[in-house]
């Protein structure tokens, strides 16, 4: 028998599957109400220093500092138990899985239970080109050298790759950083080059290992300076992986690039006439701090209309000649944001085009873990028979050393999103506020 509550759904692949319903009433209502109380207050307390200028700009100095090469005992992260601990069970535990295996199987659990329906995973290690010093910072990378037909850090990218893969079952999704394989490869990618024979075998091992598993594989776009590669890596696999009718590979594109729509046109018409599924996932951008900023829109406007173009283009089927003048291809959308409007708007829109029968293409949500959860949670709440909106959380596993990048980057984006980080604040004190409220009146009946 299955539980009461449980029911079946569809899912974008067309298999059928039993979920538990997690929606209640109170989550319309109150949708932070699902957080456990111990995330509840470590959320509260991360959104009240990332709401307080003074505060944040201190976390980022400290962040900043601490994310540096080479740091001494008193300020390595990996090294000082007492600043390791503090780090630990506050930024890190907010945003990140777990230092280990064991760990991040123990939060991508939690998370299900909260009642997303799955995980995207990435291992932490990467490399970031900031185009004002020129220069390029490889996170948790070995400075091991090569010899010839082998580099260490490659293997040990496709062995923390992997080790990723079988923390994760057939609803969750793997993203890669592909620069997280060291100079060699960001080298190729910076100059146009072929990567490595090494680090292409370790993408086929792993894409191979994913499609056994169910799990399918996004790769995340990066600093500018690598990421021409990276896509033309990435298209390359979506040619050889995405021909079921489904994409078990995703490329993300940045919709505050002002060349990106002129690439996703390229690859629509590329997947259009050698017949594979464009898996797209769609962000805004991350590398503000870091790229060439004239590549970049010039206002947060410019990067709302394209984010939302592209993804209301995607939900009815027309973007540029393609549903119009030439057939639409076979895409799978994931719409990566924490931008509450282009969330809900997508949502609707989607639901409406099926309701009516009008052509449209799957769609996954995602928000990063640690962030947005009234996001998250709000969509969570409206999730049908179907099972539609399927929402996901994204988060990053690997010791502190390796995330520190990610958490400043983080950091950063609070910063930066004033507005989204007071209404999350607004929203996590409302709640905890909600949960006060309740426990006074239970006992003072
Ligand atoms: C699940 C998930 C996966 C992600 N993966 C990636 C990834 O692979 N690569 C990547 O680069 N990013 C990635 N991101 C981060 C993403 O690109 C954004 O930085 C972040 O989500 C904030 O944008 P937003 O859409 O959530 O919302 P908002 O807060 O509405 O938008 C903020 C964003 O708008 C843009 N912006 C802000 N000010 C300006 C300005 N003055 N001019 C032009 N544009 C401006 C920037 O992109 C900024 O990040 C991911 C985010 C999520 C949720």
């Amino acid at each position: 028998m299955f539980p009461r509550n449980a029911r079946f759904v569809s899912t974008s692949t067309s298999t059928l599957k039993v979920t538990a319903q997690k929606a209640s009433p109170t989550a319309a209502h109150a949708p932070l109400s699902a957080l456990p109380t111990r995330v509840l207050l470590r959320s509260f307390l991360v959104a009240t220093i990332s709401s307080k200028p003074l505060l944040l700009r201190t976390s980022l100095w400290a962040l900043s500092i601490l994310s540096k090469p080479n740091r001494g005992f008193l300020l390595g992260v990996d090294r000082n138990p007492i600043l390791h601990g503090i780090l630990k069970k506050t930024f890190y535990e907010q945003f990140c899985a777990g230092e280990n295996g064991a760990e991040a199987k123990a939060t991508i659990q939690e998370l299900k239970d909260m009642g997303f329906r799955g995980v995207i995973m990435t291992y932490a290690k990467e490399t970031v080109f900031d185009h004002g010093t020129n220069t390029e910072q490889g996170l948790g990378i070995s400075e091991s050298e090569s010899q010839e037909g082998y580099c260490a850090n490659i293997e040990a990218w496709r062995k923390g790759t992997l080790e990723t893969v079988e923390q994760l079952g057939n609803s969750d999704y793997l993203a890669v950083k592909l620069t997280g394989a060291g100079p060699s490869v960001t080298e190729a990618f910076a100059s146009n080059s072929v990567p490595p024979k090494q680090f292409l075998e370790a993408l086929e091992e792993v894409s191979n290992r994913c499609k056994e598993r169910g799990v399918r594989i996004i790769v995340d776009a990066e600093s500018q300076h690598f990421q021409w590669g990276i896509l033309r890596v990435t298209l390359d696999l979506m040619r050889k992986y995405n021909c079921d009718g489904y994409a078990l590979v995703y490329n993300t594109y940045q919709a505050y690039l002002k060349s990106t729509s002129e690439t996703l046109a390229k690859h629509l018409a590329a997947s259009q006439q050698e017949g594979f599924t464009l898996g797209v996932k769609l962000v805004r951008g991350a590398y503000m701090a870091s790229d060439k900023r004239s590549l970049i829109y010039d206002t947060k406007e410019d990067t709302d209309n394209a984010y939302n173009s592209i993804a209301q283009g995607a939900l009815k089927q027309t973007i540029g000649d393609f549903g119009t003048k030439t057939s639409f291809p076979s895409v799978n959308l994931f719409l990566a944001t924490h931008n509450k409007e282009s969330v809900m708007n997508a949502h609707h829109l989607h639901k409406q085009r099926t309701a009516a029968g009008l052509p449209t293409v799957p769609v996954g949500f995602a928000q990063l873990h640690g962030m947005s959860d009234e996001v998250s949670f709000s969509l969570l709440a409206l999730k049908d028979s179907s099972g539609t909106p399927e929402v996901y959380k994204c988060s990053t596993w690997g010791t502190m050393g390796e995330c520190l990048a990610y958490l400043l980057r983080r950091a950063i984006e609070n910063r930066d999103a004033v507005l989204r980080t007071t209404d999350e604040y607004n929203a996590l004190k409302a709640e905890v506020r909600r949960r006060l409220g309740a426990a006074f009146s239970v006992s003072s009946r």
